[in-house]
């Protein structure tokens, strides 16, 4: 990869205007961020014997991850991600552009998204193509890779049925579509929030009451923190403490609106996500924590496993005595 040289450019121009401490804070965190990604070219490992496709086109994405993570270091926070990738390649954040899967497929990039969209809500996905791979020992499975919001790869994966590849990857293709359709109906809602439109607040109440999608909940709670909606506490909370964390991260959002209005009711949720694998999930989870708390328990995201997860049992124990 294009190694420090690279990661340290949006470093410089921050130098420049701040202290050398927080310069330094910042190189670390850049440099994390960076580290992390780049881990993500070996996920998934390859399997001995095969898996050649998956791994050139998870490295591909992997290159495409640590642009998007140098592009939002090197903006304002919540500036919005470029519309295309190939102004990512513009700009001179992705070298040598992969844009392409090495075997066909083309990877596309979902407008109007920024790094603040709930966690989960598919960035850049790969258009028409799904690669057939061994996972775990598992012979015909069937992978599409995903990059979130928060710039981590993900895999789309399906078993190859007794109906054959073709029809298979249909249904990948369609879980992917019917995924970005629902996040483009939540994203209009985070959009309007943010222009303070009239009539989204209610739209964001009737969302979060219904509870049925996770997606849409997700960017009402998000849009509901951005409008400081702080009258939708109680069903922010309630989103806060119900169901599984899938796939648009819901009760997140809900954690961090609540946060943003000095409200309890999200303390479990952020304290499970010190435990978070994506840095970025544990970094904003221990800020809203911290604001809350007034004192870490010797927590910081960039720790390493062992210490992380014991200060994070002890934010799980705070969590458990704050008892909400
Ligand atoms: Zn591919």
């Amino acid at each position: 990869m294009g190694g420090k040289k690279d990661v340290s450019e949006p470093v410089a121009g921050q130098a420049g205007r701040g202290g050398r401490k927080a310069a330094a804070a910042a190189a670390i965190a850049i440099l994390l961020l960076a580290a992390a990604a780049y881990a993500l070219h070996l996920m998934p490992g390859p399997q001995p014997g095969g898996n050649a496709d998956l791994t050139k086109c998870g490295k591909a994405m992997g290159l495409i991850s640590t642009a998007l993570v140098r592009w939002s270091a090197s903006k304002e926070p919540g500036a919005a991600y470029p519309d295309s990738l190939e102004d990512l390649s513009a700009a001179g954040f992705l070298e040598r552009g992969p844009l392409s899967c090495p075997l066909g497929g083309r990877y596309v990039i979902e407008a109007g998204m920024s790094p603040d969209m709930p966690l989960g809500a598919v960035l850049v996905w790969e258009d028409g193509a799904a690669h057939r791979v061994e996972i775990e020992g598992r012979a015909n499975r069937l992978v599409v890779h995903y990059v979130s919001c928060t710039a981590r790869l993900h895999a789309f994966i399906q078993e190859i049925g007794p109906d054959g590849e073709e029809k298979a990857a249909g249904r990948l293709r369609a879980r992917i579509d019917s995924l970005l359709s629902r996040q483009r109906r939540g994203g209009d809602l985070l959009k309007r929030a943010r222009l303070d439109a009239a009539g989204t607040r209610e739209e964001a109440a009737a969302v979060l009451r219904r509870g049925a999608d996770p997606v849409e909940c997700a960017f009402a709670a998000c849009a509901a923190g951005y409008a400081g909606w702080g009258d939708l506490a109680p069903e922010l909370a309630a989103l806060a403490s119900s169901g599984p964390m899938e796939p648009a991260e819901p009760h997140f959002s809900a954690a961090m609106a609540l946060s943003r209005f000095g409200k309890p009711g999200g303390e479990k949720v952020l304290a499970a996500a010190l435990g978070a694998e994506d840095y970025q999930v544990r970094k904003a989870a221990f800020e809203a924590l911290r604001k809350a708390a007034g004192e870490d328990f010797g927590y910081a995201p960039f720790l390493p496993s062992g210490e992380l997860a014991a200060a994070a049992a002890r934010w799980a124990e705070w969590a458990g005595r704050a008892g909400r």
